[in-house]
C-alpha cells in the first residue's frame, strides 16, 4: 500500500509515518530528511539546495522526483511506502503517479493531516528551540506555510476527486492522530464500507 501523509510543516507527518514504519514495515520516504542527509554529509546536491532550504521556498521538482526515483529503486521489496513531504506540487504527484505506474502501482491512500496554523507557529518554536533546524525560525516558518498553501494544497481537490483522501484531525495527542490513521488505513484494505465516502474529504 502507498500512502501519501499530507500537511503543513510541521503538521506531525514525520512523527506518524516513523510510527507506521516500525509498526507495518512501510519505507518512509521524506524529501526534507533525504535533502537534509545531502547538506550534512556535504554533497554538491546538499550545497546546491541549502539557501532555498533556509529560505522556506522549495527546491526544483526535478531534484525530488530523482531523489523519490532513486529510493523506488532501492526498495524494490517494501511492503509499502509512506510519502512525506513529498509530492508538494502538481507536477511532482505527476511525476509520482507516472513512475508509480511504471511499476504497476498506484497512491493507495492520502491522510491528510487538518491542523491550526497558528497553532503550528508553537509547535515549531518548540522544535526550534530544541533541534535548532534553520528553516524553523519563525519567519522562514511563515514562508514555508505560505509555500504549502499556494503550491501544496492544490493537491488536496485532486486525490479527493479520485477518492484516495483521508482527513485526521491532526491538532490531537500523538495517539489519537495515530487512531484516526490506522481506522482510515482499516477502511482502505477492508474495502469501502457504509459510510466510507463520508469520511473522504469530498470538497475542498
Ligand atoms: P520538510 O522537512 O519536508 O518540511 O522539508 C524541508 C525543506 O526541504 C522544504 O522547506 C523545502 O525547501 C525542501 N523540500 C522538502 N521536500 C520537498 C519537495 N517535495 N519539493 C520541494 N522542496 C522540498
Amino acid at each position: 500500500m502507498n500512502i501519501i501523509l499530507f500537511g503543513p510543516p510541521a503538521a506531525g507527518k514525520g512523527t506518524q509515518a516513523k510510527r507506521l514504519v516500525s509498526e507495518r514495515g512501510f519505507v518512509q520516504l521524506s524529501t526534507g530528511d533525504m535533502l537534509r542527509a545531502a547538506r550534512s554529509a556535504g554533497t554538491e546536491l546538499g550545497e546546491r539546495v541549502a539557501a532555498i532550504m533556509d529560505s522556506g521556498q522549495l527546491v526544483s521538482d526535478a531534484i525530488v522526483i530523482e531523489l523519490i526515483e532513486d529510493q523506488l529503486d532501492t526498495h524494490t521489496d517494501a511492503a509499502g511506502f509512506i510519502f512525506d513531504g513529498f509530492p508538494r506540487t502538481v507536477p511532482q504527484a505527476e511525476a509520482l503517479d507516472a513512475t508509480l505506474a511504471k511499476r504497476d502501482q498506484e497512491i493507495d491512500c492520502v491522510i491528510r493531516l487538518k491542523v491550526d496554523e497558528a497553532q503550528l507557529l508553537q509547535r515549531v518554536t518548540k522544535r526550534y528551540e530544541e533541534q535548532g533546524r534553520e528553516d524553523d525560525n519563525p519567519e522562514t516558518f511563515v514562508k514555508r506555510i505560505e509555500a504549502y498553501n499556494a503550491q501544496t494544497a492544490p493537491l488536496l481537490p485532486i486525490y479527493a476527486e479520485r477518492k484516495r483522501l483521508y482527513e485526521v484531525d491532526g491538532m490531537g495527542s500523538i495517539d489519537s492522530v495515530a487512531k484516526e490513521i490506522d481506522e482510515a488505513l482499516e477502511m482502505k484494505s477492508g474495502g469501502e464500507k457504509p459510510g466510507f465516502f463520508a469520511k473522504l474529504f469530498g470538497k475542498k
